[in-house]
């Protein structure tokens, strides 16, 4: 198996290698991260300049784009040989309820789609994680049973994992994604010349996290694994906005 490793935190984050040394004891291995710290970037590609992919001293390719540029070239021009999946991460700090729309994380797995495999994004419940080695665990235990879990190939496994050291962790905890309040306002500053600057605030807090999402799964010791997949159409709408043009 050939697997495409790549995240939202940039080539040089320590998660990053320790996921990767993990991968490599069961698949052929090839990272593609962006140059630097890329999160919240979410699905966007660079289509106004010319993207750079080299590879650096560690071996990982190094791209100045972001984390969907990265898997998109990799996937369409940059790999000799195509991967049989994509997997995105370790991030820092969770990725759960409506972080996702916004994840650079969730958006790399997202694009290894095209592929036809689950792709699989991971990320830690902490900001300064100090156990990716778990992350690395429940990444590899997913990715050795996959053939079995009988998922649509196109399904995207969203999977946040406890800060804990792996014998601490409860197991895992099929989830739908939880919903967080509305963020914090922007924090207004001011440059040097005196002009405002804003910078954008920290996520709201947990609204929607009964039992049953990721919120509750990861807050209760076990690591969260959500289905996504990337139709948004609001299907129970649909009968009532067709009544309601009909009468325009
Ligand atoms: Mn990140």
């Amino acid at each position: 198996m050939h697997i495409l490793l790549s995240n939202d935190d940039g080539y040089l984050a320590p998660g990053l290698e320790i996921l990767a040394d993990s991968l490599r004891e069961n698949a052929e291995l090839t990272v593609v991260a962006p140059d630097r710290n890329r999160s919240a970037a979410s699905n966007s590609l660079t289509l106004e300049r010319p993207i750079r992919a080299q590879q650096a001293e560690n071996g990982f390719y190094k791209v100045d784009g972001t984390p969907t540029d990265c898997v998109h070239l990799a996937i369409t021009g940059l790999l000799k040989k195509e991967p049989d999946m994509v997997i995105s991460g370790p991030n820092d700090g969770p990725n759960m309820g409506d972080d996702v729309l916004y994840s650079g994380t969730v958006a790399a797995a997202t694009e290894g789609r095209f592929l036809g495999y689950p792709a699989i994004a991971v990320s830690m419940c902490s900001y300064e994680p100090e156990h990716y080695e778990s992350a690395a665990i429940a990444v590899t235990k997913l990715l050795l049973s996959i053939a079995d879990s009988a998922l649509p190939k196109d399904t995207i496994l969203n999977v946040n994992v406890p800060d804990l050291p792996w014998h601490d962790i409860k197991g895992f905890k099929a989830t739908r994604l939880g919903a967080r309040h509305k963020s914090e306002g922007v924090i207004i500053d001011k440059d040097p010349r005196g002009v405002p600057v804003y910078w954008v605030g920290p996520p709201g807090d947990e609204q929607d996290a009964g039992e049953g999402t990721d919120f509750h799964a990861t807050k209760n010791g076990f690591v969260s694994v959500t289905p996504l997949q990337i139709d948004l159409t609001r299907y129970d709408s649909l009968k009532n906005l067709t009544t309601w043009l009909g009468s325009i």
